[in-house]
């Protein structure tokens, strides 16, 4: 079959300074292996674009052959996964083609792929993103969705939303159900009406949805962003209140020798006054990482909460801890989410409460070139892979 793949001896070439375009390539000639008894076969109708395989194609910060060990080390029993050659993708959706008899899905359903894969004994856990032998599709595991075929656990399907075309269901699920923990369960932010939540990078994939979940859920979101195309961007999700870098005196996240801009800080404090009445929020919706987390921090009001799931800008942040404990605040962690968080937010989208409208639909060859753009913050939301013609 066709696929869109990193080859293990590219990496070895890999210059200090490159790009996702230089280690994807398309091969047309892979063999996939069986399907084992807890698995299904799916062949791919649409995948979506995500910042994991920019991470995956720069092999920073670890390289995926790595992940791959690292998740075999983990589950043993998927040491089929060890390739010379990782297919990424941890969004899609498709048609079961193959499938040994379950009571949930069967030959020829049209499901919807969610990335988390979890070892069957651990499926019963209060919140089995806990397990140990979690990984996620396509980043840590093989045969992702940026193929013709895709080999997934049973218990990764969703039933396709019945409203949404093809060509985009498969490009929603990643960062809307990361967003929906984050915000609405209890494993997360566990926002309630009329709560307040700053949120980073509001135009990206993450941010499209955290506004949509907000407003779902009676939250006040206030949404930065860095330039004018962006707001717009945001308003056609349901942003109100926005921030544009753009529009800011001040522009630097830190000084010249490395310490925090704090008028910078104040700026922002000051504008989120101006939109919302209150210079303070109850909570940051968090993942640029280094840049942000310490503003983060600070913009929150007393006992108020920062949930993070990423460190686009770096993961080594510098934080003031004082603001922490002397406000009683607290710092969350969140990693995708389970599967009953995912079919949630996925009914979401099927009920119409969020809309998933991507801002482009490509073909598989153009994954590399849009990946590039996504690492240079050229792109809006979400974009979808149409795979239907393959
Ligand atoms: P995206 O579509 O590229 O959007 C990211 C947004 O972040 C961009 O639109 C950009 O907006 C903003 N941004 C980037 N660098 C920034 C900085 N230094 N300061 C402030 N804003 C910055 O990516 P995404 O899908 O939203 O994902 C964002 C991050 O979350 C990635 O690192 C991704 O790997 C991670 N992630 C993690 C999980 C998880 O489960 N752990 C799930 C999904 C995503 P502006 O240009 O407007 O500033």
């Amino acid at each position: 079959m066709k696929a869109l793949v990193i080859e293990k001896k590219n990496l070895l070439n890999i210059k200090k300074k490159w790009s996702p375009k230089e280690t994807l390539s398309l091969r047309d000639n892979i063999i996939l292996p069986e399907i084992a008894e807890n698995e299904a076969l799916v062949k791919i109708k649409s995948a979506g674009l995500n910042f994991n395989t920019v991470w995956s194609s720069i092999a920073y910060p670890v390289d995926p052959f790595a992940l791959l060990n690292g998740h075999v080390r983990r589950n043993p029993n998927d040491k089929k996964h060890l390739r010379d050659y990782f297919i990424p993708g941890s969004d899609g959706s498709g048609e079961i083609v193959k499938i040994k008899k379950n009571k949930n899905f069967k030959e020829g359903d049209e499901v919807v792929i969610h990335c988390a894969v979890i070892a069957d004994k651990d499926l019963k856990m209060k919140d089995p993103m806990l397990s140990k032998t979690q990984s996620v599709w396509g980043y840590e595991t093989n045969f992702g969705s940026f193929a013709e075929y895709s080999i997934v656990k049973i218990s990764q399907l969703i039933p396709k939303p019945k409203n949404l075309p093809w060509n985009i269901s498969g490009s929603y699920m990643l960062t809307l159900g990361t967003a929906y923990r984050m915000l609405a369960s209890v494993n997360g932010l566990d926002l309630k009406r009329n709560d307040t939540c700053f949120i980073w990078g509001a135009s990206g994939g993450l941010g499209i949805f955290a506004i949509q979940i907000c407003n779902y859920l009676g939250v006040k979101p206030i949404c930065f962003v860095s330039n004018n195309d962006k707001k717009e961007f945001c308003k056609k999700f349901g942003a109100k209140y926005i921030i544009s870098l753009s529009e800011m005196e001040n522009k630097k996240f830190f000084l010249k020798n490395g310490e925090f801009n704090t008028k910078f800080w104040s700026e922002i404090s000051t504008s989120i006054y101006s939109l919302i009445g209150t210079n303070k929020v109850d909570a940051v919706f968090e993942h640029p990482g280094a840049d942000t987390l310490a503003l983060s921090i600070f913009l929150l009001r007393r006992g108020g909460k920062v949930v993070t799931c990423a460190a686009t800008s770096g993961y080594k942040a510098k934080i003031d801890l004082r603001y922490l404990w002397m406000e009683l605040k607290q710092i969350i962690g969140s990693h995708f989410c389970n599967s009953t968080e995912a079919n949630i937010a996925s009914d979401l989208v099927a009920k119409g409460h969020v809309k998933h409208t991507p801002s482009k639909i490509i073909e598989l060859e153009d994954i590399p070139e849009n990946l590039n753009n996504i690492f240079q913050r050229k792109t809006f939301g979400k974009i979808a892979v149409d795979l239907n013609k393959n």
